[in-house]
């Protein structure tokens, strides 16, 4: 396609925990480096840190891809624009911000004790608000292709988003919704395994495991949101014997290269 990016691009995995966090794993959030760009998906924790603390510069932050209002996945939003106000960024060119209108009106009561939208050179917001249920192309830095899928997440609004050829699911079950998001095109799946098995709103590694024999041309599987212990990682990896793909199970600091 003209105008989009094919060069290299770089996962950070700045927590792959679930709800409950570990010595080991933060709540899950990432960002993806591309020609000088960057894109967050999802927001906990101290995001301008942990991008600072990578050598990234957070004025290079061009959109931040919510998928749901779990507070797991929001609550670092005003640590994000009140670091951002401190160091004097996004005055004049604005953060977007996407996300279901469920997700953006708790992003927004978030910033709201603070006044943090409202302070004198607060940083500017634009705040893009996705269908919740044909969300459609979106808005990416850099040429970067972005697309958003609804996913099926305890009843909440919630996105799966796909970055050039990687599939992120967000907080979702195994189901139709998921299945078609992951088309033979997708190279890389990084999808929600809470548990080894799967409850009533997230995947378990059987169900992954099930999809990703589905799709012989996913070439990289990439487990996070994990609750479950490392005592349990080799039963949840063997869910996955005979699939091609390559699986692993994410870890804070992770640093992948993505077609
Ligand atoms: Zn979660
Ligand atoms: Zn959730």
């Amino acid at each position: 396609m003209a105008g989009v990016n094919n060069e290299l691009r770089t996962l950070h995995v700045l927590g792959s925990g679930s709800a409950k966090p570990s010595a080991l794993r933060a709540n899950s959030s990432y960002l993806v480096e591309t020609g000088g760009s960057l894109l967050a998906i999802d927001c906990s924790g101290s995001p301008v840190h942990e991008i600072m603390s990578r050598g990234l510069d957070p004025g290079a932050l061009r959109h931040l891809y919510l998928t749901h209002g779990h507070a797991d996945h929001v609550y670092g939003l005003p640590s994000l624009i009140h670091s951002l106000w401190m160091l004097g960024l996004f005055r004049q060119e604005p953060l977007a911000v996407h996300g279901t209108r469920e997700t953006i009106g708790i992003a927004k009561a978030l910033l709201a004790p603070f006044g943090l939208e409202e302070r004198r050179n607060a940083p500017r917001i634009d705040w893009r608000q996705a269908d919740a249920d044909r969300p459609g192309e979106l808005e990416g830095a850099a040429g970067l292709r972005v697309t958003a899928f609804p996913v099926t997440h305890a009843g909440t609004e919630a996105l799966g988003y796909r970055v050039g050829d990687t599939v992120f699911s967000g907080d979702a079950i195994c189901d139709d919704r998921l299945m078609s998001a992951v088309d033979d095109s997708v190279r890389a799946f990084v999808v929600d395994c809470t548990g080894p098995a799967g409850n009533a709103g997230h995947a378990g590694a059987a169900d992954i495991a099930e999809l990703v024999r589905k799709r012989p041309a996913l070439e990289s599987v990439l487990l996070t949101h994990i609750g479950f212990p490392a005592s349990e990682e080799s039963a949840v990896l063997d869910a996955f014997q005979g699939c091609g793909a390559e699986v692993r199970v994410l870890v804070d600091g992770d640093r992948l290269e993505l077609r």
